[in-house]
């Protein structure tokens, strides 16, 4: 066997972010699905700029709810201040989202395969670990894991070199004997390049099949 161990990214590569984000955000605004576009926006404009270091994952999880209600709050009518409205959507929306688990095609099957032939695995994840943790169990899929290496725990983002050396130390593993499967070439693939480990590129975006893209790969 090539490797001892697999982590593996959990948004967009476990579990399928956009339709989580929907589900989270309806339950969190029932009345106004219209606005989730804009919102799935806001989000994703500062996750990315929380990729490339501008802010660290903790920021933008209280940064988003806040410009969302910024941008929306004159046409909701409520009779809550915009503090106060910030705050309970931001609470809604972080339970619901700690319950969604959509999975990506083939997510389950790559845990399979993985386990017959006999890796540790580990998830690998910038969030909170208690939603993380909560979302993987939700999709029936967090008794596959030995450990969660989630960055609110870890206490760095991917890909912060310190997050995966973090990580490494809590497996009692080195670089060489653990691959990376991600879907982000930012934090995922060059994060953990960087800390020494190879690693998996699944290019979600591309269009990629989960299992054709790691089946070759791990022998
Ligand atoms: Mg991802």
């Amino acid at each position: 066997m090539q490797y001892k161990a697999v982590f593996i990214d959990v948004d967009d590569t476990l579990l399928d972010y956009v339709p989580c984000c929907r589900a989270a955000f309806d339950a969190a605004m029932p009345e106004h699905p219209e606005f989730f576009q804009l919102f799935f926006d806001i989000a994703g404009r500062l996750f990315s700029e929380a990729k490339h270091g501008k802010y660290t994952i903790a920021e933008v999880m209280d940064m988003y709810p806040a410009e969302f209600i910024e941008t929306i709050y004159d046409s909701l009518r409520t009779p809550l201040a915009k503090e106060e409205m910030t705050e309970q959507f931001k609470h809604a929306f972080r339970v619901a989202w700690g319950t969604t688990h959509a999975l990506v095609p083939g997510a389950k099957e790559m845990l399979d395969l993985l386990r017959e032939k006999g890796y540790r695995l580990f998830a690998a994840s910038n969030s909170f670990g208690h939603l993380q943790r909560s979302r993987l169990e939700h999709a029936g899929i967090l008794h596959y894991f030995e450990d969660t290496f989630i960055s609110m725990d870890i206490g760095y983002d991917k890909p912060d070199i310190r997050f995966f050396r973090e990580a490494l130390r809590r497996a009692g593993l080195q670089p060489d004997e653990v691959v990376m499967i991600g879907d982000s070439m930012t934090t995922d693939i060059l994060g953990a390049r960087a800390a020494g480990m190879d690693t998996i590129f699944f290019d979600r975006r591309g269009g990629a099949s989960l299992l054709e893209t790691v089946n070759p790969l791990i022998r």
